[in-house]
């Protein structure tokens, strides 16, 4: 079957090359998948995932969604509020806007009208378990409840491809399990695609794949057959 993704000797050089951030780099994600990608500080981690997601170009090499170049796509802004669903460790939520505004921010300037904007605003917020926080502005949640709520917000277009940069690395251990087991619904009840980037290996062990960077280079790829669930004794 086709991969989702499918990454082909992809560089990235800074500062006129005299950072090589990505080494050529070939990796191909198929759908379903859930990746998770670690490695230290500074290896390539969210180099890579902003060049999957589109919100940088490659140096050098091609990357491939659904057997699409992305070098070809006029309109990478366009392209990635259709497909990309992106999450970050720093939220990024808009501090005068409601939970369910938030949410709602991807939906505005697409053929959706009001009605369905909320149904699926309040939809995702229920997902996330925030139906009852949809009025409270983000300083009225709590850092976890944020990380849902930019959750939610990353889903609400109904991506092919969730990407996700530390979600859990602000987080206190109990909200990162939180966010991490709704990933995990994401992936087996949606059959969406997840790539996230960790740290944490105790966490990286959730996903079914698991790969690791150093030096802008792939020096691991493992499939993990049964990925741990949360609670379970490991
Ligand atoms: P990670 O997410 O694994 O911590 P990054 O992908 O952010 O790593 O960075 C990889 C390398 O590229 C690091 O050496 C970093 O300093 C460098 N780098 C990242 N962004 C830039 C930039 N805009 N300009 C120059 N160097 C950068
Ligand atoms: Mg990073």
């Amino acid at each position: 079957m086709e991969s989702l993704v499918d990454i082909q000797r992809v560089s990235r050089k800074y500062l006129d090359g005299k950072v090589l951030a990505l080494d050529q780099v070939s990796l191909q994600i198929a759908r379903g998948e859930f990746l998770a990608v670690t490695g230290r500080s500074g290896c390539g981690k969210s180099t890579l995932l902003n060049l999957i997601g589109g919100l940088d170009r490659p140096t050098d090499g091609e990357i491939f969604f659904e057997g699409k170049p992305l070098s070809t796509v006029s309109s990478l802004d366009r392209w990635r509020s259709e497909k990309i669903g992106f999450v970050f460790q720093s939220f990024c939520l808009l501090p005068n806007l409601t939970a369910e505004e938030n949410v709602q921010l991807p939906l505005f300037g697409k053929s959706v009208n009001d009605r369905i904007r909320v149904e699926q605003s309040r939809r995702f917020l229920d997902f996330v378990g925030l139906a009852d926080r949809r009025n409270h502005l983000p300083s009225e949640l709590s850092i976890g409840q944020c990380q849902r709520v930019a959750l939610a917000r990353a889903l609400v277009n109904r991506p092919a491809l969730l990407l996700a940069d530390e979600p859990t690395g602000s987080l206190d251990s109990q909200s990162g399990e939180e966010v991490l087991d709704l990933l995990e619904v994401c992936r087996r009840q949606e059959g969406m695609t997840i790539v996230m980037v960790t740290h944490d290996l105790e966490l990286a062990g959730r996903a079914n794949r698991f790969i690791r960077l150093q030096d802008g280079r792939i020096v691991e790829d493992s499939q993990l057959a049964s990925p741990k669930v949360s609670g379970e004794v490991s």
